[in-house]
């Protein structure tokens, strides 16, 4: 039977969107994403709980960053932008170069010199950004990109732009509509913030349209060395595996405590070794191969329901807790990370024997 093709998520949450009939949308049909149901963590979680992974390492260029790059990227060409710009840990660059080649726009991105992982710098070098690798950190990146847009007549798309926002609000709206109600918790890395605010925007405005009934409580994890939302304070000198949540001043820094305080949640942190544990479990466990920085939301959930915090919880259904842990972006994006961690095969003889050995067989 036919199917109606996905549209991408200016298309299909339109009305919640910030575009008009002029809005011309520039898509790579982002969006959709499976929420895909985990028995190993919603038994490790136990309390009759529910564990659900989104996985939004889907997305077309691997990383959740699509949602709001096609709703920025769209409006920079309504308002007849040339270039864009961001700042970016890598995902940012993968998308924003991406979807500016796709609307024949320049791209210039900055990145924090060495502190990237090589898929994403593959990604905006061969779609053709204008590359900075900057020496120094994302946080010193931002600010000099904000400069830069100041002083040149370019868009800049990093999530302070506020068509980034709404974007990646489709999150929520997709969570919703694929377990017919808000989830009891929602866990998310937790790096610059925009992501956090965006999907505590989206349960809030469907929440107001009546869609849903009630709202998640917001669980945000930062890696251990670079959390300034969990210590109140800029961390000058980030340091974690994790290099998509490498940062020390977040953009949406109030935001994400709003998002914490009013949905009575909470912003901890989690160590490397947490998340490099929930990075292999996801791997080995689920068939889900995430980027170290994903893997803070699961590693954040495993911490607190070893804590008992979701045997205390009741479901407000009556049935079980539903959990959605979101995966922000795909392991590819970092391989040698996960080589890293794993004994790479040596080469062996083409004999039976051998390779019988080799792998186990006896
Ligand atoms: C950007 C990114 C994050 C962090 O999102 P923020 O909006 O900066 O908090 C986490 N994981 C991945 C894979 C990312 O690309």
């Amino acid at each position: 039977m036919a199917r109606p093709i996905w549209p991408g998520v200016i298309e299909a949450y339109r009305r919640h969107l910030p575009v008009t009939a002029r809005t011309p949308v520039v898509t790579l049909l982002e969006g959709n994403t499976p929420l895909i149901h985990s028995r190993a963590l919603s038994r490790r979680v136990g309390a009759s709980a529910d564990v659900y992974l989104k996985y939004e390492g889907l997305n077309p260029t691997g990383s959740f960053k699509d949602r709001g790059m096609t709703v920025a990227m769209s409006k920079a060409v309504e308002a007849k932008s040339v270039a864009v710009l961001c700042a970016s840990t890598g995902n940012t660059s993968a998308s924003a170069s991406a979807y500016a080649a796709r609307a024949g726009l320049r791209s210039i991105v900055l990145i924090p010199s060495g502190a990237i992982a090589l898929g994403k710098l593959s990604q905006a070098l061969i779609h053709g950004a204008r590359v900075a690798a900057v020496e120094a950190n994302f946080d010193a990146c931002l600010t000099l990109a904000k400069e830069l847009a100041k002083a040149h007549p370019i868009t800049l798309v990093n999530s302070i732009n506020p068509h980034r926002i709404e974007g990646q609000k489709t999150c929520a709206f997709e969570i919703c509509d694929a377990l017919g109600r808000a989830p009891d918790f929602h866990v998310t890395p937790v790096g610059n913030a925009g992501n956090i605010t965006a999907q505590w925007k989206g349960y809030r405005e469907y929440y107001q349209l009546g869609a849903i009934r009630r709202l998640p409580v917001m669980l945000g994890f930062q890696a251990a060395g670079a959390a300034p939302l969990v210590t109140g304070r800029i961390v000058k000198t980030p340091k974690t595996v994790a290099t998509a949540i490498k940062i020390g001043n977040p953009a949406s820094w109030q935001a994400a405590l709003r998002a914490r305080d009013e949905s009575r949640g909470q912003i901890a942190a989690v160590t490397d070794r947490e998340i490099l544990a929930a990075y292999r479990g996801l791997a080995e466990q689920d068939g889900i191969f995430v980027e170290p920085a994903s893997a803070a939301s699961v590693a954040g959930l495993l911490k607190l329901a070893k804590a008992g915090y979701f045997a205390r919880q009741k479901p407000a259904s009556g049935g079980r807790l539903a959990i959605v842990c979101i995966l922000t972006g795909h392991g590819l994006k970092d391989p040698e990370r996960a080589i890293k961690s794993l004994k790479v095969p040596k080469p062996i003889p083409p004999l039976l024997s051998v390779i019988a050995k080799a792998v186990g067989l006896k």
